[in-house]
C-alpha cells in the first residue's frame, strides 16, 4: 500500500523515530517527526496531519496530553506506540480518545496495516474499502490526499483540503462553525467565523471550476448562523 497521507510521529527515541519515519516515507507517507509533547502540539496546530503515531513515554509530558488536546479539536486517528507493560497508562490513553495501539517491538507491515485501517475508517461512512469517498461528482481519496470532480483533479491548499475532508467524513451532517474551525484551525480560532466563510467560498469556487457543468459547489450548503453541511446525493434516493 502506498499513501500520501500526512503522519505526525511523536517518539523521543531517535533510532525508533528514524526507522519508522524512513519506512513510512519509503511507502509515500509524509512524516513530521517530533520528539516531545510541546513540539507535537505545535506541529498539530500548524499542519493538521491525517494521523498521529504517539509514543507514551515522552520527556516533557505524558502522551495522553496529546490525545486530550487533539480530541478537543478533532477526530483525527491516533495510534499509540506502546513500549510499556503498564496497562493502566495504555488504557487511560485509549479512554482519552486514542484509537488503537501497537506494542513495541512492532513489525512495520503491521504498523502500516493499522495505519491504513484507521485512515479508511476516518474517511467516514461514505468511504469505500480503499478510503475513497464519492459524493455526487466529488471524490476524495484519503490515502492519496486527492480530490477530483468528475475525474478532474482539484488543487487545494492544505487547509482547504482539511476542511473538505472533515465535511465529507460526515456527509449530510450539519457541522457547526465552531466545530469546523476547531477541526481545521484549532481551538484558538473557534470564534473566527469569517475564516470559514472565506475558505468555504474558495472551496466551492475550486470545485465548480474543475467541472462547471456538474454543480459540485452546490453540494456544500450553509445553514445561516449555524454552520455548513455537505450533502450525499445518493442518500436522498
Ligand atoms: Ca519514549
Amino acid at each position: 500500500m502506498s499513501s500520501s497521507a500526512r503522519i505526525l510521529l511523536v517518539e523521543d527515541d531517535e533510532a525508533t523515530r528514524n526507522a519508522v519515519a524512513r519506512n513510512l516515507e519509503g511507502h509515500g507517507f509524509k512524516v513530521t517527526p517530533s520528539g516531545d509533547v510541546a513540539e507535537a502540539l505545535r506541529r498539530w496546530d500548524a499542519e493538521r496531519p491525517d494521523l498521529i503515531l504517539l509514543d507514551l513515554g515522552l520527556p516533557d509530558l505524558d502522551g495522553a496530553t496529546v490525545v486530550r488536546h487533539v480530541r478537543r479539536d478533532a477526530t483525527t486517528p491516533i495510534l499509540i506506540l506502546s513500549a510499556r507493560a503498564d496497562e493502566r497508562v495504555k488504557v487511560a490513553t485509549l479512554e482519552a480518545g486514542a484509537d488503537d495501539y501497537v506494542t513495541k517491538p512492532f513489525g512495520m507491515d503491521e504498523l502500516r496495516a493499522r495505519i491504513g485501517a484507521l485512515l479508511r475508517r476516518a474517511a467516514g461512512p461514505a468511504a469505500d474499502q480503499g478510503g475513497v469517498v464519492t459524493l455526487g461528482p466529488v471524490s476524495l481519496d484519503v490515502a492519496a490526499r486527492r480530490v477530483t470532480v468528475n475525474g478532474v483533479p482539484v488543487d487545494l491548499t492544505p487547509r482547504e483540503y482539511e476542511l473538505l475532508k472533515v465535511m465529507v467524513a460526515q456527509p449530510g451532517r450539519l457541522l457547526t462553525k465552531g466545530r469546523l474551525l476547531r477541526a481545521v484551525w484549532g481551538t484558538a480560532y473557534a470564534g473566527e467565523a469569517h475564516y470559514l466563510h472565506v475558505y468555504v467560498s474558495r472551496l466551492r469556487r475550486k470545485l465548480n471550476a474543475a467541472d462547471p457543468d456538474t454543480g459540485a459547489d452546490s453540494l456544500i450548503t450553509a445553514e445561516p448562523g449555524i454552520g455548513y453541511r455537505i450533502s450525499d446525493p445518493t442518500a436522498r434516493r
